[in-house]
């Protein structure tokens, strides 16, 4: 866990030039209203004094004037203090959605769904809210503390004596208090996580979880995990309110009894007395907002190490300008060791290179990290050791926009976003006119799903295109990869085969793809390896074992005769040895012109 640097820095770097000088103004309007609310104050005892002497009025002109000054600073300071704050919530989204943005893939586990949801709604509002409400407020107060505590030692030795102890005393007790807040805090902050992971989870994975029976199970553990902790938390606050509330109520009593002691001994008068006493019963009210100022930010300490915790991940490295491309649409793997987590290997030493506009298939056993070496391509990720070149550069020397110009990507996990059809394939090519849309939604089937739906294009496919089947899903993607006609196309045959129609759709589209693009693809059908130019056979280390044509590899024993004979049980097919077999797959995979 990063180190929690100091609260004030935490909320410094989440605030814009603007609204960090507008805060700033306020702070400094918040700090002199204050200081003059403190000195009208304390004009109050030397007025109390001549008024009993009879010769008041120069006091009263002094307290009207520096009342009034103080009220025109406290109005300046809330005007500013809220545009400010306002400004604040407006720029802490932007300043943590582009941190997110900027983040590897590797960062996002299983719970960070959930943590930046409760990061996004609540917590920064809750910042934002912490600005306006508690910054200034301490602020103002401290600064009315001081000046009363100082004009004290020049009014009465011992009424400045007994501020001068009551504010460290003050402060103390304040410490401990916040540490028995923080201590709660702790307790509930991961309970509270984990809800919202199980709650992000219950609504997403309602199918998954009630096929297994465990829909409840999960969920109602992080209920009462958390309502446990929340009580745990309440009664650790209580405590730290209570020794706080305590100590604030000893020492207004002391500065009474003691006023109370030099009128009777008659060191004030009874005017002043009363002045006095009012004073201090502000000056203890003001302490009480500074420590409630104090509490406020402090319940907020653990929200600010969240988002210090995004703010600090390291980003991914991204060059400002990208290196030339000197191979463009090839794709070359060189050395590659990756693992998702250290003690895991996934790749050792993968290294193989596809020619531009070839058509190269990998096959190997599940887990063998076919879909790892797509993402690495891609950047998802950083190759641990060796290098991923695309179009002869490495892909850590290219810009994010250079590197997705290259690509296309139709993947298993199909993500739609929650807008229309039209949208959801136009986002590959967002200048491409009508006529390419209609085409690339023929090849890939899309044109039969619009028929289908009652709003045709602009029918919305709901968050993660859950209104449509998966294979409709994957219609989408590919469309959308027609669309872009990206130099390089990678493409997990995974869910192709769900049913006859989806698979006719998606071989016609990969004969167009293939026309025009590097195809990278991560096969299944045995057609598929068949067509390919090439073919990366990995074993289930993560290795390559083999590589060349179908030919050169079903000639000799190893890995890739082994699979072969396999699926072809499966698939209930019988290789012919001698039958062209290139020539079979051409059938439906033409060559390109
Ligand atoms: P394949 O596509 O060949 O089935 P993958 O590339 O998906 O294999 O996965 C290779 C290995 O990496 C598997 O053991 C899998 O469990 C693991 N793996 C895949 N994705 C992740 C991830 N995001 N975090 C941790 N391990 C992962």
């Amino acid at each position: 866990m990063n180190r929690p640097r100091a609260l004030f820095s935490s909320f410094r770097r989440l605030m814009d030039s603007e609204s960090w000088a507008m805060v700033a103004r306020a702070l400094v309007l918040a700090a002199a209203s204050g200081a003059l609310t403190g000195l009208a104050l304390l004009a109050l005892l030397p007025a109390s004094a001549a008024l009993a002497s009879g010769g008041a009025g120069r006091w009263l002109v002094v307290l009207a004037c520096v009342g009034a000054a103080a009220a025109i600073l406290e109005f300046m300071q809330i005007r500013t203090g809220y545009r400010g704050a306002l400004g604040f919530m407006r720029t802490l989204h932007h300043a943590v959605g582009d941190k997110i943005a900027t983040l590897p893939l590797g960062w996002f586990k299983a719970d960070t769904a959930g943590r930046l949801s409760r990061l996004s709604s609540q917590e920064l509002v809750n910042l934002a809210e912490a600005t306006g409400h508690f910054l200034y407020s301490m602020v103002s107060n401290a600064a009315s503390v001081v000046v009363i505590w100082i004009g004290a030692w020049f009014w009465d030795w011992r009424l400045g004596l007994l501020m001068t102890f009551a504010a460290p005393m003050l402060a103390l007790f304040m410490n401990a208090a916040r540490r028995l807040t923080a201590r709660g805090h702790a307790l509930t902050e991961p309970t509270e996580e984990e809800l919202a992971s199980r709650i992000v989870e219950f609504s997403r994975c309602q199918g998954a979880l009630r096929s297994c029976n465990a829909a409840s199970a999960g969920l109602e553990n992080a209920f009462s995990t958390n309502a446990k902790a929340g009580r745990s938390a309440m009664l650790w606050s209580s405590l730290g309110l209570l020794m706080s509330g305590t100590l604030t109520q000893i020492i207004v009593t002391s500065m009474v009894y003691l006023v109370g002691l030099l009128a009777v001994g008659g060191e004030f008068q009874p005017l002043e007395a009363i002045a006095a006493i009012g004073m201090c019963l502000r000056f203890t009210t003001m302490l009480d907002a500074v420590s409630n100022g104090l509490f406020g930010l402090e319940e907020r300490r653990q929200s600010l190490i969240g988002i210090d915790e995004v703010m600090d991940a390291p980003s991914q490295a991204v060059p400002e300008v990208s290196k030339k491309q000197t191979d463009p649409g090839a794709v070359a793997l060189r050395d590659v060791d990756f693992a998702y987590e250290s003690e895991h290997p996934v790749l050792r030493g993968v290294s193989f290179e596809v020619p531009a506009r070839s058509m190269c298939a990998i096959v190997g056993p599940s887990g063998s990290g076919k879909t790892t070496i797509a993402r690495l391509i891609s950047r998802f990720y950083d190759v641990d050791t060796g290098s991923v070149a695309v179009g002869g550069a490495d892909v850590r020397e290219l810009t994010t926009e250079d590197l997705m110009a290259q690509l296309s990507m139709v993947f298993q996990d199909v993500y739609l976003f929650d807008d229309t059809l039209e949208a959801n394939i136009r986002i590959g090519s967002p200048g491409a006119d009508d006529a390419e849309l209609r085409r690339a939604a023929d090849l890939a089937g899309v044109t039969e799903i619009v028929r289908r739906l009652p709003e045709g294009w602009s029918s919305r496919v709901g968050e993660g295109g859950r209104s449509l089947s998966g294979g409709e899903r994957q219609r989408v993607s590919v469309a959308r990869a027609l669309l872009k006609r990206a130099p390089i196309v990678l493409f997990d045959e995974a869910t192709s085969a769900l049913d006859a129609e989806n698979e006719a759709h998606i071989v016609e589209a990969m004969e167009e793809l293939r026309r025009h693009s590097t195809l990278l693809v991560i096969a299944h059908k045995l057609e598929t390896i068949l067509a390919a130019d090439k073919v990366i056979v990995l074993n289930s280390r993560g290795e390559v074992a083999q590589e060349g044509t179908h030919e050169q590899l079903i000639a000799v024993p190893g890995t890739y005769a082994d699979f072969w004979a396999q699926r072809e049980s499966a698939a209930g097919w019988r290789l012919v040895r001698h039958t062209p077999a290139r020539q079979r797959a051409r059938s439906s995979y033409p060559s390109r012109p």
